[in-house]
């Protein structure tokens, strides 16, 4: 079902996921009177389920729970990709589901994605897709090394990928993919990594939040700076980029577009993201709109607020190892008591190591000093691996 029905307090918005990105949109829904439901396949008491109304505890196949949730909702959003299409498709049909379905499953499966940004021209690196080992030889041939090849179905934070050196043996490395779909890349020598978080309405109006700065550790966001430090030129090129992807996705509701900036000045499209991102987490303290109220405006068919950033903003992934242990809190004083830094936490059991459980925003005049500001707290915080 797709149309442009407008919902308002008390309307019920339903979530498939029940991780960090679904809490944070149900915190901002319920602070505006809107109801939540979140249907997913965790077990009860999920970082999203805390918030929620009520949750729904079942397979993304299960028919009969989908029935009993859909029943309860007004229309459904998506706070991670990796939904099943055949859930994705059962939703769409009885209820309002915003982005649509069309845009889940092209940006959930590198394949995909990767052959709908070529149809639109939208500039990424070199690829191609392989299914076997003499694939691999081809495009490995072709691309040149090094080179990257990653699973085109459910990867995240750099899993399912490996790098192709020089010296590496491509045997070995297909062995990992066996029976996969994979996705080869040319290696991009980036100068720096960047995003950009908007939202698309259902009248085709958008918002885009500014470039930011991402920085990486071991495959992970470690901090996002806000804005990034690039030149206007980097920065137009990058929002045009969002917005061609938006535009060719029919795009409703929030979605960040990860990207490279080459040495040459040129901005590649890495990776989609049909939701809310972890480099727009900063939108929560420093601009007039978050992400998250924007995609609920999206959802719910209102338009759009203004994305302006009123203060430049760091923001400082918590993983698992700033934790003592997988069950003592840190002692977070450092952050509860400093005057520009806040404190988000996803509510969490278990601290693994490498488990995003939470982030800090710290503001300052500059991104800069922000940033020296979150380093100082993460100094503190500590880390169990360290
Ligand atoms: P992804 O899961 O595609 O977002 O990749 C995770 C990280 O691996 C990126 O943030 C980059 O740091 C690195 N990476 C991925 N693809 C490439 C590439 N083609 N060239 C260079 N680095 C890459």
């Amino acid at each position: 079902m797709s149309d442009k029905t407008a919902f308002q307090p008390p309307a019920t918005i339903g979530i498939l996921g029940g991780g960090q990105l679904g809490r944070m949109l149900a915190l901002e829904a319920r602070r505006c009177g809107y109801r939540v439901a979140i249907f997913t396949d965790e077990a009860t008491g999920c970082p999203a389920g805390q918030i929620a109304d009520w949750e729904v505890n079942a397979r993304y196949d299960d028919t009969e729970a989908l029935d009993s949730f859909l029943a309860r909702v007004d229309v459904v959003t998506v706070e991670f990709e990796n939904i099943p299409d055949a859930c994705l498709s059962y939703v769409e049909a009885r209820k309002p589901l915003r982005p649509g379905r069309n845009a889940v499953f092209t940006t959930q499966h590198r394949e995909r994605e990767k052959l709908f940004l070529r149809s639109q021209n939208i500039p990424c690196a070199p690829f191609q897709i392989v299914e076997d080992l003499a694939g691999l030889e081809r495009a490995v041939a072709g691309l040149g090394r090094p080179c990257v090849v990653k699973t085109a179905a459910f990867g995240y934070d750099g899993k399912g990928q490996a790098k192709i050196g020089p010296e590496s043996e491509l045997a070995d490395v297909w062995s990992g993919f066996e029976g996969h779909h994979a996705v080869v890349e040319q290696w991009v020598p980036f100068v720096m990594e960047v995003s950009v978080v908007g939202a698309r309405a259902v009248d085709g109006s958008t918002a885009t939040h500014g470039v930011v700065e991402n920085i990486h550790d071991r495959h992970i966001l470690d901090v996002t700076l806000a804005p990034a430090r690039v030149t206007p030129a980097i920065e137009k090129q990058a929002l045009a980029l969002w917005e061609s992807v938006a535009q060719g996705l029919q795009y409703v509701g929030t979605m960040a577009v990860e990207m490279f900036v080459t040495a040459e000045g040129k901005v590649l499209v890495n990776e989609i993201a049909p939701r809310p991102h972890n480099s727009g987490h900063y939108t929560i303290d420093a601009c007039v709109t978050n992400q998250f109220q924007q995609q609920l405006r999206a959802v719910t068919g209102q338009k759009l607020g203004s994305p302006r950033q009123h203060s430049p903003a760091v923001m400082l992934n918590l993983l698992g190892e700033v934790w003592p242990s997988e069950t003592r809190q840190p002692d977070w004083t450092p952050v509860l008591s400093h005057p520009e830094a806040k404190l988000h936490l996803y509510g969490k059991q278990l601290a693994k190591l490498r488990r995003k459980m939470g982030h800090i925003t710290v503001l300052g005049a500059t991104a800069d000093a922000a940033l020296a500001e979150a380093r100082k707290l993460q100094g503190l915080l500590g880390s169990r691996t360290a």
